[in-house]
């Protein structure tokens, strides 16, 4: 990609995104289990106001993903969130995998996400992210039927790119598992300087080449203090490149649109 691709002359676009599952998905799975219910409440109880205060004290917007019954169980946390001015999307209703449900479920499940957006904070989310990335090969025609501009769930590109059905097409931005916190910390068991190590070299390749760096995180799991360090690190050294459009999924995906996607 040539420099000068984004606007303002900037040399690479950086989103910032935070999927905000607090305990969604274990209640879901596992109501009896209240150990791992309660590492998931991290996110809620600690993460999600360590992450806002690192947001604030570089002056950044960024987007939540949040599953539907954490909008309603946590409408305070979100609602803060939102004041902050940062985007608010969904990612599922009870943090389902697309791919085990059947069809009538899964439209279901999507009707049921809007709903608690529209009942709870008044609109319809414009951005969508699968909770596990895992989408079932009839997602995006349901989630474009549900008023859905984009999805941040799919692998194939290092670039916003239109995924176009029949009758549907929507704004993809793409997602990568090295550049989310859950499997390097929670399964990979990384420090956070191996992080910062593998995420700055991820970032410094993507700016050299003008592309997008794309980062999943999780308060649950990069609120602990250590991490949180580690992203104010990883900040500064993004913002010492000057020349970096860091921006909500939105509107990357609404300005890609206008401009871009007909290229
Ligand atoms: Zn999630």
């Amino acid at each position: 990609m040539s420099p000068g691709y984004w606007p303002f002359d900037k040399r690479c676009a950086v989103l910032l995104t935070f999927d905000f599952d607090a305990e969604s998905d274990e209640t879901r799975t596992a109501p009896e289990r209240i150990v791992p219910i309660s590492r998931a409440q991290y996110g809620a109880a600690v993460g999600v106001s360590r992450v806002l205060r690192v947001l604030n004290e570089f002056g950044l917007k960024a987007t939540f993903f949040v599953p539907g019954w954490v909008v309603e169980k946590y409408a305070e946390a979100v609602r803060g969130i939102l004041a902050g001015g940062h985007e608010v999307a969904a990612h599922g209703y009870m943090h389902e995998k697309a791919s085990e449900l059947g069809e009538t479920q899964e439209r279901a499940m999507l009707e049921r996400t809007v709903h608690s957006f529209r009942q709870t904070l008044g609109f319809q989310p414009s951005g969508y992210r699968a909770p596990w990335f895992d989408l079932s090969s009839r997602s995006l025609k349901l989630l474009s039927a549900s008023g859905f501009a984009y999805d941040s769930s799919l692998m194939r590109q290092d670039m916003p790119y239109l995924i176009k059905g029949d009758d549907y097409s929507m704004v993809e931005l793409p997602v990568e598992w090295v550049l989310d916190d859950y499997p390097l910390f929670e399964v990979h068991r990384k420090s956070p300087r191996e992080v910062l190590d593998i995420w700055t070299s991820e970032f410094d390749s993507l700016f050299e080449e003008n592309l997008l760096f794309n980062l999943t995180m999780h308060p649950e799991v990069i609120g602990r203090p250590a991490r949180i360090a580690m992203l104010r690190e990883l900040i500064r050294h993004v913002l010492s490149k000057n020349d970096v459009w860091i921006t909500r999924a939105g509107d990357l995906a609404e300005w890609w649109l206008k401009n871009k996607a007909n290229l």
